[in-house]
């Protein structure tokens, strides 16, 4: 773990405390004067995707997730990464600051589909309906159209992964 970041672990089970690696005295100093010692709104958006995975995929999620609030390194543009080989998420602590709360649950959710759902991103072009992509799954995501219809997308995102609800 590097020293800035925050590094979540959600265990399996919703509902279960959530428990951060040992820290040295050092690294929390660090990570207070940085940030804030543990971001709750991220903490909710995860638990929140869990919530809605049991709804619709009619089981707890079975795996541990890593998602860490950082930089990351080597696209500047990024609002989310999943590194796959490395199983864990990043999301981008520039963009989390300036993110409205809706903006934050869409990065948050598409990152997750690629990380608890194993989806890719729809890249056809034939997905966008209405000035709207069909699903956050996107490569860039939905943007203002998930303001006006989140509950369209997320059904479409557990649907996608073969979860009907
Ligand atoms: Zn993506």
């Amino acid at each position: 773990m590097t020293k800035l970041s925050i590094l979540l672990i959600f265990l399996t089970l919703f509902g279960c405390a959530t428990s951060g690696n040992k820290k040295t005295d050092s690294d929390s100093k660090i990570i207070d004067r940085e940030y804030p010692r543990v971001d709750y709104h991220l903490i909710q958006e995860v638990r929140r995707f869990g919530v809605l995975y049991k709804h619709y995929c009619k089981e707890e999620m079975d795996r541990t997730i890593d998602v860490r609030l950082e930089n990351i390194e080597g696209y500047p543009n990024a609002a989310g990464v999943y590194h796959r080989i490395q199983d864990y998420t990043i999301i981008s602590l520039k963009h989390w600051r300036r993110f409205t709360p809706m903006m934050r649950e869409e990065v948050v959710f598409h990152e997750l589909g690629h990380h608890v759902l194993n989806l890719g991103h729809d890249w056809s072009t034939d997905n966008i309906k209405e000035g709207c992509p069909k699903s956050i799954m996107y490569n860039k995501g939905a943007g203002n159209c998930y303001h006006m219809k989140s509950s369209y997308f997320i059904k479409e995102l557990f649907k996608r992964a073969g979860c009907k609800g």
